[in-house]
């Protein structure tokens, strides 16, 4: 089987995400690009994630072609492939409807910083791209255009795209999006909030690629 090992990692990351809560059902989408090929495993469409073995897992090259996997792949494929396309520094793609991002996503509004692992983690305010339909090919575009360099965006009255160097690493950024958008919320009901200033949240971006974990 082509690339077992990564397919495998892309199904512990889909149940991770479910167990924290940033998924329900089989919402959401996860997939890793391995290194040597450039091939891209991802999520099937519509199977349940505690029932996935590799073989459900999809590969295909980042122009959508299907390389190997007889299930349909996940609707947003276009939308990993988009941005894999763009950004040659991402090897993993997470793609949730977490529910206080997505509530910020409701209301078109950016995430502002004002805690400081978003700063540390994605950089900076996780803004918002305009709203597509979902599994289009004009969201695929649009949302990898928006992201840029950043390592998460909001997608408008849907959810979260968040990348990284692999999938571990943007299912982190996915889990610290969610973070930030729930304590930003709350932080709103208690008062006015004190957003971290840009250079600082480039400051503690730089200190923790630098300092941060064990290597
Ligand atoms: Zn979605």
């Amino acid at each position: 089987m082509l690339l077992q090992e990564l397919r495998e990692k892309v199904i512990e990351i889909a149940l991770k995400a479910q167990k924290e809560r940033l998924i329900s059902l089989t919402m959401g989408n996860f997939s890793a690009r391995d290194k040597e090929t450039g091939y891209i495993c991802i999520t099937p469409s519509g199977m349940e994630y505690d029932k996935l073995t590799a073989e459900d897992i999809v590969v295909m090259d980042a122009e959508g072609n299907i390389l190997d996997g007889d299930r349909k792949p996940s609707i947003e494929h276009p939308l990993h492939c988009a941005v894999y396309r763009r950004r040659k520094d991402v090897f993993g793609v997470s793609h949730t409807h977490s529910v206080f991002a997505a509530a910020w996503a409701a209301c078109n509004e950016n995430i502002p910083v004002v805690v400081a692992e978003l700063a540390a983690l994605v950089g900076g305010p996780v803004e918002c791209a305009p709203y597509k339909p979902m599994g289009s090919s004009e969201l695929a575009e649009t949302a990898a255009a928006h992201l840029k360099d950043r390592h998460a965006i909001l997608l408008a009255n849907h959810g979260v795209l968040a990348v990284g160097h692999d999938i571990e690493a943007a299912f982190a950024n996915s889990v610290v999006v969610e973070e930030g958008a729930k304590i930003a919320y709350y932080a709103r009901q208690i008062g006015v909030m004190r957003v971290i200033p840009e250079d600082e949240c480039r400051s503690l971006r730089k200190s923790t690629l630098e300092k941060y974990g064990q290597k």
